[in-house]
């Protein structure tokens, strides 16, 4: 007898299988703009300096002993000052529950599950489009979902009327996915007018705001500034939840190093829920992993290290919007009647081309341009070398 006869293999990851079909390509012309992951200019994956110079700090003392089950104190300290602010009140008075995550994903899961087990009678709002795993994360906590229009197609920008009438909408008190910055896939983000009008509105309708920041830095240079939307809430006094990642703006993705916070009304609260985050995480994997988050506090706690980093991920902001001028202007150079101009208003890893999945499969197939079929172009993915062929490649397709 078969046990597992009944089991259909799943259906591919859209952006795991771009990568495959890129690998597989033997043309010396071919071009990987799928992956969201960053490449210098030479399409080479990176390691900072500070995260070298970190690993060779902890290659002399390490030991590998568990974590905590809430995982590195000194991690998420860093990480809260990181996210709420170097002399935040709110940590100083200890009103934010804090749990080391599996990254920006696990944080967000975590969250999801805590929702699920002391509010189960709430649903989750999330924008049109967004990154895909958030439909799979909240699923798989059994979390109903429900959606708010973000992105307008024609402008390829914001739709700021529609989301703030979907704000209105929602019953009184409801939970809301927000993209701290740098909105995957769109690379739209709101105004800072429009974050403060979105908070206000946020207030009036008591809804509950849960950030996933999986790019602070990385979208403007800046970490202070990419947080600007939580400053935002927070001097409005909401209280919030706050998915991290350091997969980005640190280069360490596979280490999964994250945190997840919650704003409570006082410790006494805080205490309670960090100890609930624990009590989830335990029978999942009882605790997080040591090397990555090792490597967090020691750059972040330490002034040289912490801003030799701070100009390295300004290097890499810097270097993916000096692609989306290069990308927009050589299209313009080629003539193309149409605006190119939301490559260079968008932000972060990702340009929403609006291309269609039809000009998509022309650039894949006649240009070896490998990509999502909902035209989401990896800006990390355009190099100073690239950039040309690209644009000649999109002007083809678009014409
Ligand atoms: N949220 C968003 C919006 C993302 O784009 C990503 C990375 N693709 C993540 C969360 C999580 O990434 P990680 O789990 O690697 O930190």
């Amino acid at each position: 007898a078969s046990w597992f006869g009944h089991v259909e293999p799943a259906a591919k990851d859209p952006i795991l299988g771009v990568t495959e079909a890129f690998l597989a390509d033997p043309s010396p012309d071919k071009v990987n703009v799928g992956v969201g992951a960053y490449r210098d200019d030479n399409g080479k994956p990176v390691v900072l300096e500070c995260v070298r110079e970190a690993e060779r700090r902890i290659a002399g003392n390490l030991n590998m002993e568990y974590l905590p089950m809430g995982g590195s104190i000194k991690m998420i300290e860093e990480s809260l000052k990181l996210a709420y602010g170097e002399d935040s009140e709110l940590i100083k008075e200890k009103r934010i529950a804090a749990v080391q995550a599996l990254s920006g994903t696990g944080a967000c899961r975590l969250f999801a599950d805590f929702q699920k087990r002391f509010l189960p009678d709430t649903q989750i709002y999330i924008p049109i489009p967004t990154w895909a795993n958030h439909h799979n994360i909240w699923r798989d906590a059994c979390v109903p979902q429900r959606t708010f229009r973000y992105y307008h197609p024609e402008t390829r920008g914001l739709d700021f009327a529609s989301m703030m009438d979907d704000i209105k909408n929602a019953p009184n008190g409801s939970f809301f996915l927000l993209h701290a910055c740098a909105h995957n896939p769109t690379g739209v983000d709101p105004s800072e007018e429009q974050w403060r009008e979105i908070s206000y509105q946020f207030k009036v309708k008591n809804h509950f705001p849960f950030f996933d920041m999986a790019y602070q830095g990385f979208a403007s240079g800046d970490p202070n500034r990419d947080a600007k939307a939580i400053r935002i809430f927070l001097e409005d006094g909401h209280l919030i939840g706050c998915a991290q990642s350091y997969a980005k703006n640190m280069g360490l993705y596979g280490q999964r190093v994250g945190c997840l916070s919650i704003l409570c009304d006082d410790e006494l609260q805080a205490v309670a829920v960090k100890s609930q985050l624990q009590q989830l995480a335990r029978p999942m994997y009882s605790n997080p992993p040591v090397h990555g988050a090792l490597v967090v506090s020691i750059i972040l706690g330490d002034p040289e290290l912490k801003s030799l980093w701070l100009k390295e991920v300004k290097g890499m902001a810097d270097r993916i919007i000096g692609m989306r001028k290069a990308l927009r202007e050589n299209l313009e150079k080629l003539g193309s009647p149409l605006s190119w101009e939301h490559i260079t208003n968008q932000i972060g890893m990702f340009c929403y081309s609006g291309m269609t999945p039809e000009q998509v499969d022309r650039l894949t197939d006649e240009f070896h341009i490998y990509m999502t079929r909902n035209g989401r172009i990896s800006m990390a993915g355009v190099t100073t070398g690239n950039a040309g062929y690209l644009a000649n490649a999109i002007h083809e397709v678009t014409k």
